[in-house]
């Protein structure tokens, strides 16, 4: 079993879909083993987006992320980590297939509702950022 870290971005929260994004990863059979309401400043943003930082889509991304509240969650499950992403979808929500949450919901590729841990290694820093007392 793997876990993997999830965060339903500001988005999701303004447009009432977390209900929505989270029976998707428990219809699929994911637990949740952690999960928090938070508003992030830019330090956090900084932290959690550290291999992004210097790159041109990064201040509006930073923006984004610190508009308001999100949900960060931790999921537990067999292959977690590949699973959460395909459920996910590709990035740029115009470009994700239909089934998928970004494929069914988002039509941006900076506003797409989700993100999700891409590696063990991500995963493993991600949720000690998050939840250092998991
Ligand atoms: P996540 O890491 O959030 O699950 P991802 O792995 O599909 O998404 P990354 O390439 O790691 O995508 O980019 C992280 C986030 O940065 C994306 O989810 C998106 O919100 C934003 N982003 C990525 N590329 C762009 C871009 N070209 N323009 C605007 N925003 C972008």
């Amino acid at each position: 079993t793997q876990r993997t870290l999830v965060l339903i971005k500001p988005d999701a929260v303004r447009r009432g879909l977390v209900g929505e994004v989270l029976s998707r990863f428990e219809a699929k059979g994911l637990s949740i083993v952690a999960m928090e309401h938070r508003t992030i400043d830019a330090g956090q943003a900084d932290a959690h987006y550290h291999e992004h930082v210097e790159k041109d889509f990064y201040p509006p991304l930073r923006d984004f992320v610190t508009s308001g509240p999100l949900v960060a969650l931790v999921l537990e499950g067999d292959e977690a980590i590949e699973v959460v992403r395909a459920i996910n979808g590709a990035t740029d929500g115009r470009k994700a297939a239909p089934g998928t949450i970004r494929g069914d919901l988002s039509l941006s590729n900076r506003e797409n509702l989700v993100h999700g841990s891409d590696s063990p290694e991500s995963a493993e820093r991600e949720i000690a950022l998050w939840f250092p007392n998991l």
